[in-house]
């Protein structure tokens, strides 16, 4: 099958695809890397008059660290994101989640913004923004407007952008001191969309107790998750009062609408998810213990 017809807009600029946004209304889209709305468009699930694609605006390929927040700019591909030294120090789960984005074709095209725009529930950098509490920033011929992640993701596939708006940067912030960070996922071959994951941040004080942490959750609801029952008994307890096992017991308790499909039940769904959990935030401890040992030694 084909995609329908459609008018194809190459704008140069931000402000020239912001414009025609708001010129076009409801019958135009983004088209960033195309590989969830091309696919969709050839299957004809969806159908816009104009497609404005912004993969050609350089303005939108950055990655800048700002004192404590890394601003990645939304067209950047998921293979920059993923190779890039300076993602890695200032936000390592970026890092460790590129790998489980579908193939490396797909990462070559796919960008940040998309993935995020796209707002699928086991989007990988949508559970990371949730996690670290990042900051979508939209950009309008009404002007720029910052969205916290929490506000973000409002249903399956679904965002609070509004029509005009284009994704232009999310901002992540960047966890120092004691801090560890695993990303887990589990799907039936490498590249598909996980069954379920976790992604786990998580920083210690000084005496050993949990200062801050993020459980971000994929597959696991209609949108990306925040395992936040779990979060909730961690904070400021000692970083063994409880085990990881109970750490992912925790992070699913509270989900009421985990999807059962071909893949499996909504309980089978659960018991990974908490696998996932614990095996992350297992690792993230004990990286956030080993920094500090790496760093008395030094
Ligand atoms: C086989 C396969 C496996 C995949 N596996 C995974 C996976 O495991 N994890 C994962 O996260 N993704 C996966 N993907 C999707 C991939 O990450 C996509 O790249 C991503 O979801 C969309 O990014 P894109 O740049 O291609 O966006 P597009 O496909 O161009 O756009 C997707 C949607 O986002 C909107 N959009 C894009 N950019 C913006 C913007 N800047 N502002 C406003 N709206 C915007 C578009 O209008 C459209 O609605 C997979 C895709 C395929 C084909």
């Amino acid at each position: 099958m084909k995609a329908a017809a459609f008018a194809y807009h190459r704008p140069d600029t931000v402000s020239e695809a912001v414009q025609m946004l708001g010129e076009f209304g409801d019958d135009a889209k983004i088209l960033a890397g195309g590989q969830s709305l091309v696919p969709m468009l050839a299957m004809r699930l969806t159908y816009f008059e104009n497609l404005i694609d912004i993969s050609r605006i350089d303005e939108l390929k950055n990655i800048e660290r700002h004192d404590d927040e890394l601003v990645v700019a939304a067209g950047t591909p998921h293979s920059l994101v993923g190779m890039d030294d300076e993602v890695a120090e200032s936000v390592p789960l970026l890092t460790l989640s590129t790998p489980y984005i579908g193939h490396f074709q797909i990462r070559t095209r796919g960008t940040l913004g998309g993935a995020i725009a796209h707002a699928d529930p086991a989007a990988e950098y949508a559970a990371v923004a949730l996690a670290l509490d990042a900051t979508m920033e939209a950009t309008s011929s009404r002007g720029r407007r910052h969205i916290p992640a929490a506000e973000f993701f409002t249903g399956l596939w679904e965002t609070s952008l509004a029509p005009d708006e284009v994704l232009t940067a999310v901002r992540f912030p960047v966890w120092g001191g004691r801090s560890g960070f695993a990303v887990e996922e589990f799907a039936r071959r490498h590249g598909d969309f996980a069954i379920a994951g976790a992604t786990v941040a998580v920083q210690l004080d000084g005496d050993d107790r949990v200062a801050r942490c993020g459980i971000g959750l994929l597959g696991l609801g209609s949108t990306p998750l925040r395992g936040t029952a779990a979060e909730v008994a961690v904070v400021g307890q000692a970083a063994h009062a409880a085990t990881a096992e109970e750490v992912g017991r925790l992070a699913m308790s509270g989900l009421s609408d985990i999807p059962a499909d071909l893949q499996g039940s909504a309980d089978y769904r659960s018991r990974v998810g908490a696998a996932m959990v614990t095996r992350a935030w297992a690792a993230a401890i004990r990286q956030a213990q080993t920094s500090e040992a790496e760093a008395i030694h030094a």
